[in-house]
């Protein structure tokens, strides 16, 4: 069965003055959309067709005969996960168990924001930044294009989207700006404190 785009969890102007309907609609409706349909017309009648899309990016990742499979089906996945990783009204903090845990393993919610900001913004290139538990720890981690932390037995709980498709309209080259907007107004906490709570069950 083919692969279909997942509606977005919000309307296209709910993260509005942060990210744009134009941005969300380029996003979502073009590129978004375009790795779904590549990905379907790549994995059209081989035995990858009946996989799940998390078992197509584990069959893949690091197999450079199927790259272009590869970079399609984690982006799918990807930007599915970051559609969730926002909401309008967001930012703040987690709380719980979530946020007791940043502090152990950061030191301090603002040590983990840091670090976070950093890690998308320094990705040269295109990529993503990721809160990941890794062997029971928490770590920020970045990603160079499609890669996706669960190749490397790590479970993502949150990311952030750094290819310019993601923010140039409108923010153009200032990257850190996005990111400090994504932290501190669109990041949705009860996603990711709902990834952990799956992770440690
Ligand atoms: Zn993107």
């Amino acid at each position: 069965m083919a692969f279909e785009l997942p509606n977005l969890p919000y309307e296209q102007n709910a993260l509005e003055p942060y990210i744009s309907a134009n941005t969300l609609s380029f996003h979502h409706g073009k590129h978004h959309a375009g790795y779904v349909n590549n990905l379907n017309n790549l994995v059209k009648d081989t035995d990858l067709a009946d996989k799940s899309l998390e078992e197509i990016v584990k069959a893949t990742a690091g197999d450079a005969s199927k790259a272009g499979i590869f970079n399609n089906a984690a982006q799918v996945w990807n930007h599915t996960f970051y559609w969730h990783s926002m909401k309008p009204n967001g930012g703040g903090a987690p709380s719980g168990a979530l946020a007791a845990k940043i502090d152990a393993d950061f030191g301090s919610f603002d040590a983990f924001k840091e670090q976070f900001k950093a890690a998308g913004t320094s990705q040269f290139g295109s990529g993503w930044a990721w809160l990941v538990l890794e062997n029971g720890t928490l770590k920020v981690t970045k990603t160079l294009n499609a890669e996706n932390p669960l190749t490397s037995g790590q479970i993502p709980l949150l990311t952030m989207d750094v290819w310019e498709h993601a923010y140039y309209l409108d923010y153009q080259n200032r990257r850190p700006d996005y990111a400090q907007t994504f932290l501190n107004s669109l990041v949705n906490w009860e996603f990711a404190e709902a990834n952990y709570a799956k992770a440690i069950a």
